[in-house]
């Protein structure tokens, strides 16, 4: 079986781009929010729970996830999100471990935000953090999203502290220069990787 690296960050800190210099070297990349949102669509038995506890509505007419109906219900009410985790995250895992089975590298890395705060790091070989200084990362996702600097700061303030997060990772991207560098950073990191 492949050694399963655990590939995280905050907001703004690269870990997508990470993922793009990863896939570009050859090694898979399972990218848990896209998948995740791919399985609310795909899984019957997923769609049944989730009308369960947040009602009808939380698929358009035409069967389709309603992502703005699910994110007004469970906004302010952490033990319907908490429910609904407990729906989707089983049904993710599962998905990964298939897909997981069909790769052929000997290393592939699991994109997920949540890496340490859902404790998947302990399902993993290592964990891989990409991170940088918060002014950075707010700037990067004001241009990219539109957002003030106000707006980016405040979703950071509910992310873990970068610094629990350092003191949680097994290797480090430091994530403050140019791409190039980045790109680099991530090669030399993946063949340090034992
Ligand atoms: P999120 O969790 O918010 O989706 P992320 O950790 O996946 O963020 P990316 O989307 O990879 O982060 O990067 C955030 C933005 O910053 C993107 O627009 C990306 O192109 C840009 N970016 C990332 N690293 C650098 C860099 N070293 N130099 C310039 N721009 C960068």
């Amino acid at each position: 079986a492949p050694k399963i690296i655990g590939l995280t960050g905050g907001i703004g800190s690269g870990k997508t781009t990470v993922a793009h210099f990863i896939e570009e070297c050859g090694f898979p990349v399972y990218y848990s929010d896209d998948r995740a949102k791919t399985i609310v669509n795909d899984n019957d038995i997923l769609k049944e729970k989730i009308k369960e506890l947040l009602g009808a509505q939380s698929y358009d007419n035409t069967g389709l996830y309603d992502r703005k109906y699910v994110a007004d219900k469970v906004f302010n009410n952490s033990d319907l999100l908490q429910k609904l985790n407990e729906i989707i995250h089983p049904a993710v895992r599962i998905d990964f471990e298939q897909w997981v089975k069909e790769q052929s590298k000997y290393l592939v890395f699991k994109e997920t935000a949540l890496l340490f705060e859902l404790k998947l790091n302990l399902q993993c070989y290592k964990s891989l953090l990409v991170t940088a200084q918060d002014n950075i990362r707010i700037k990067r996702v004001m241009d990219r999203d539109n957002k003030t600097y106000r707006e980016v700061q405040a979703i950071m303030e509910r992310q873990m502290p970068e610094k629990e997060k350092i003191r949680l990772a097994d290797y480090i991207i430091y994530n403050d220069t140019n791409l190039e560098d980045l790109k680099e950073r991530t090669e030399r990191t993946i063949f340090e990787i034992e």
